[in-house]
């Protein structure tokens, strides 16, 4: 997708600091966390939200909540919380598929 933000660092146009990637995923930090822990999980295959990833990719999405729990044991203390925006009314504001994998720190519930 041309004007897709997480297209555009998958495949290098800009920069980030790639913590994990894979055939199927790459991971950076989100540039503006909101813990100790803040990395985003994203498909490389461009699709806009989790729920169609689940029914047309659902081994890209196992493979997701692996690498956050690996991601999680790396980076924190092995706890984490996955969230998935899906629409603009929720927070959305990037319309490629990724997970925020939150922690490293007490998080409010
Ligand atoms: P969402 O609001 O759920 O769509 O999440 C999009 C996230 O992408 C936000 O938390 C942004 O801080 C993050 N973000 C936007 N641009 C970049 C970037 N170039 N590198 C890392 N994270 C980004």
């Amino acid at each position: 997708m041309n004007d897709c933000i997480f297209c555009k660092i998958i495949v290098g146009d800009i920069p980030s600091n790639i913590l994990y990637q894979d055939e199927l995923l790459v991971a950076f930090p989100d540039l503006n966390p909101t813990a100790k822990m803040h990395i985003l999980v994203v498909p490389k295959n461009h699709q806009a939200n989790v729920s169609i990833l689940a029914a047309e990719n659902p081994k890209t999405l196992q493979r997701l909540v692996s690498v956050s729990q690996n991601l999680a044991n790396q980076f924190a203390n092995g706890d984490y919380r996955l969230i998935f925006n899906t629409g603009s009314t929720v927070g959305q504001s990037v319309f490629h598929v990724h997970a925020h994998v939150v922690g490293g720190e007490t998080l409010p519930e």
